[in-house]
């Protein structure tokens, strides 16, 4: 963990300024040599704690990337480097975990004004439960989202609503209720915000995928536009598009279908991320312009030894946002090839890492 200095970098108000809507979790995490029987109580080899939960992930990686790792240290190097103000907006229950998170996201240089510490009904902050079972490698979680989806703080943060007015780049995931995600989309639409949509978990059920279709939708055939970063890994991909298995994506037709159909909803940049072998992105741009093929395979970083996946999508998300609000802060069109270059390489060293946020790259680790 780092150094107890709260980070001031981030707050400099000349920068641009993203806002993540989402969860924060504690994960506890034991070590096992195999899972447990029903009945069974066994030791673990190891556990550890660490902070994690999607929202509060791509809210760190933000502000990690955006920012050396000397505490205190603008990260304003020079003008060429994408940097933000970051700012969550989430719950946690009135509890040692919840103190234990805001304070790590403060210290990684995240805004938590907005993470509201709720204390009713006996709400508890997020839990993960994960039992790793070392020989495989595979793991199995108990997700207690507790105040992420408690009630109380859906009615908003700021002036009434949920999103900070001054927010330049709304980052968004699943693992907070699919209407308030819904909600957020509509408010950001109505202030003309961006979204950056990364829908994990996948939906479950076909209720959510269809809804979740429905407010992609929206903004297409209107001057509104639709969501303008979608960010997933195959499984999403699978569970959004209708009649999509994850095997079709091996194949350029698989991920090309794919691509077509989030553009067809009105997606500006659709990024599918693909593990060890990269990146497949379209853009509302380049469909325009081809003659077929709509989309574009990028390499992935050639890293020596994959440690540990953990927090390599949220990484990934973290820099791809940093690039876009960067852009758009400058009136500048934005690349989404050259952001999926950097966001390639600022996760391929979290996956030579241990662990979710710790294993986030600072800015400086980047260049
Ligand atoms: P998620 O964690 O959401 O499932 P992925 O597994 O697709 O996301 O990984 C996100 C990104 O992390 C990839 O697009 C790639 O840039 C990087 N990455 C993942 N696995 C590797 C790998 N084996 N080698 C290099 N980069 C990787």
């Amino acid at each position: 963990m780092a150094s107890s200095a709260s980070a001031p970098a981030s707050g400099s108000s000349d920068l641009p300024h993203i806002t993540v809507l989402g969860s924060l979790n504690m994960d506890l995490v034991s070590y096992v040599s195999h899972h447990p029987e029903p009945g069974e109580t066994m030791a673990s080899n190891a556990f550890a704690i660490s902070p994690g939960g999607k929202g509060a992930n791509q809210a760190v990686a933000c502000a990690k990337l955006s920012r050396s790792r000397s505490a205190g240290q603008d990260s304003k190097a020079d003008n060429a480097t994408a940097t933000a103000h970051v700012s969550m907006v989430g719950a946690v229950g009135n509890d040692a975990n919840g103190a234990a998170l805001r304070a790590n996201m403060s210290r990684q240089g995240v805004d938590v004004d907005g993470v509201q510490v709720l204390d009713h009904d006996g709400i508890t902050s997020g839990v993960a439960i994960i039992v790793v079972d070392e020989p495989t490698g595979q793991n199995r979680i108990i997700l207690s989202p507790g105040a992420n989806y408690a009630f109380a703080w859906h009615e908003g943060v700021a002036g009434g609503g949920l999103i900070p007015p001054q927010t330049q780049l709304l980052i968004l995931q699943l693992e907070i209720p699919l209407d308030l995600v819904l909600r957020a989309l509509h408010e950001a639409k109505a202030l003309g915000i961006p979204v950056l949509l990364n829908p994990a978990p996948a939906p479950a059920t076909e209720e959510a995928r269809a809804k979740l279709e429905a407010a992609f939708a929206a903004g297409k055939d209107t001057k509104d536009k639709g969501i303008a970063h979608l960010v997933l890994n195959e499984t999403e991909s699978a569970a959004l598009v209708p009649g999509l298995t994850v095997s079709d994506l091996d194949t350029t037709e698989g991920l090309s279908r794919a691509a077509k159909y989030f553009l067809g909803l009105g997606v500006e940049n659709i990024v599918m991320t693909l593990g060890g072998r990269g990146v497949y992105y379209a853009t509302a741009t380049t469909v325009a312009q081809s003659n077929g093929e709509v989309g574009e395979l990028v390499p992935p970083e050639k890293v020596k030894q994959v440690v540990d996946t953990t927090g390599a999508g949220d990484t990934f998300a973290g820099q791809y946002a940093l690039e876009a609000v960067y852009a758009s802060s400058q009136g500048r069109a934005f690349d989404c090839e050259a952001a999926v270059r950097k966001s390639n390489r600022a996760s391929a060293i979290t996956v030579q890492r241990k662990g979710a946020q710790d294993s986030i790259p600072w800015l400086d680790e980047l260049e």
